[in-house]
């Protein structure tokens, strides 16, 4: 567990980045960014919930 189990999430979109950026290359969004602790297992399971965000 020596990774950084963090993850940025588009507040606009829900787009997730490994790293912060200004912008949301998904929905063009700028400081929609916010880092967001990530799921211990990144598997095919989607739907901790967190990222819904209307
Ligand atoms: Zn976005």
């Amino acid at each position: 567990m020596a990774r950084g189990n963090s993850q940025f999430v588009c507040q606009a979109c829900g787009a997730f980045y490994a790293k912060w950026q200004g912008q949301c290359t998904a929905c063009g969004e700028w400081n929609t960014l916010v880092e967001e602790a990530a799921p211990p297992s990144v598997g095919g399971k989607k739907g901790r919930g967190g990222a819904t965000v209307a």
